[in-house]
């Protein structure tokens, strides 16, 4: 961020300077979970390893360094992933050989300043350490451009999805399963929530390890306190109903149905509820988990769109004759546990990690490593490439 001569984005500033919203100042919940780490302190600009070829910004004083620089450092490889603000590129460090990704974000003009969600990503992720989240390794300043350096993932699973050749292996969809889990149990434990589950936002590197990623649309709330947030958050197919049905008070379940969306994707090989708009959306749900009623979700009908969008036909649920072939008991409990209408019979996180389908179930995980035997890295930015290019042929 810029203040002034200092480029580096930290805590220390003051953030109201540009951005008076930012939920910088809200403190962390507190830890209830014994399972898990406690927080971890945030990184601060003072804390980079000498050793690294790169030096602080703040050391080096102006001109900044840029790609061109020989005294550089990162070597840019190929562009994997176009993200809101810019592109993201996998680059290697020239010195340790280590490879990275860089995730632009442009400034356009002065006047815009740097765009508060990656502000917001940035000061979450600084916050955050562990092996289920993506690592920010330092941020750096090229000819007006921040990039984030990031740890680099080989695919993502919406890029390995779209693979037209793969299928998951049913202990590789369950390790994959309860990753995602183990990351957003911790993501919520830290009083996060992602808000974007899909995907193209969950990494893959080649040993099969998953880590969450893009907090461009997370935020910090308050544990047992139901904030009043904007409803426009969640890529549409990964939307609950309750984010439909325009709920501005919600929790952490909004992230754990999109867990549902994502596991049901990996063993029927396509999303479940893929709608055009809101409406579509919520009627592609209701199609297979039936129409709510009070009965199942008690408290639907005080939702502020509930009557506006009330469909006309009743649709009876059909969740486990549509997916019972596909999927173990296990897999279909846990799936239908996290696909709950009523995000009140949600699991938590923590809860989903404890079901029968990771602790007794037959076949036990395994981490998915080397997929595919696959040279090439896979995310939805070349799944896409190579749509249209089929589609152009
Ligand atoms: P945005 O927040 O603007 O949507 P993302 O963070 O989602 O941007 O990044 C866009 C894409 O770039 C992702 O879907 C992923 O394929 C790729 N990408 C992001 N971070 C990494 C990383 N650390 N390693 C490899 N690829 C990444």
């Amino acid at each position: 961020m810029y203040y002034g001569q200092h480029y580096y984005i930290d805590n220390q500033h003051d953030p109201s300077l540009y951005y008076s919203s930012l939920p910088s100042t809200q403190p962390i919940s507190t830890v209830e979970d014994h399972h898990l780490p406690p927080p971890p302190p945030p990184l601060t600009t003072n804390q980079h390893d000498p050793t690294q070829s790169y030096t602080p910004l703040e050391e080096i004083g102006y001109p900044y360094p840029t790609f061109e620089d020989p005294a550089i450092l990162f070597e840019k490889i190929g562009q994997v992933g176009e993200g809101t603000y810019g592109k993201v590129y996998k680059a290697r460090n020239c010195k340790t050989g280590q490879l990275l990704a860089l995730k632009r974000i442009r400034m356009k003009t002065d006047k815009e300043g740097f765009p508060i969600t990656a502000m917001r990503e940035i000061k979450l992720l600084q916050k955050l350490r562990h092996e289920r989240i993506v690592l920010l390794q330092e941020i750096l300043v090229s000819k007006g451009s921040v990039y984030m350096v990031l740890e680099y993932m080989d695919h993502d699973l919406s890029g390995i999805l779209g693979h037209p050749d793969f299928r998951f292996e049913p202990a590789h969809a369950k390790s994959l399963t309860k990753q995602i889990l183990q990351g957003l149990a911790y993501l919520h434990h830290m009083g996060i929530l992602h808000r974007d589950m899909k995907g193209s936002n969950l990494l893959v590197n080649n040993k099969g390890e998953l880590k969450i990623a893009d907090f461009g649309l997370a935020r910090i709330f308050r544990k047992n306190q139901p904030g009043d947030y904007t409803n426009r958050v969640i890529t549409l197919w990964y939307r609950p109903p309750e984010l439909l049905l325009g709920a501005t008070t919600y929790d952490t379940a909004v992230d754990v149905w999109g867990v549902g969306c994502i596991m049901l994707e990996f063993f029927v090989g396509k999303p479940i509820f893929n709608g055009t708009d809101e409406i579509s959306q919520l009627d592609s749900i209701y199609k297979i988990m039936g129409t709510p009623t009070k009965d199942i979700w008690p408290t639907v009908d005080e939702l502020p769109w509930y009557e506006l969008v009330r469909p006309k036909e009743h649709c009876e649920n059909v969740f486990r004759d549509t997916f019972k072939s596909m999927l173990t008991p296990g897999a279909l409990a846990l799936s239908e546990a996290l696909l709950s209408m009523d995000p009140k019979n949600r699991p938590t996180a923590a809860e989903a990690l404890e079901f029968e389908y990771f602790k007794t179930e037959e076949p036990k995980d395994i981490l998915p490593a080397n997929l595919m035997d696959m040279n090439d890295d896979w995310h939805d930015f070349e799944s896409k490439q190579r749509k249209r290019k089929q589609a152009a042929i």
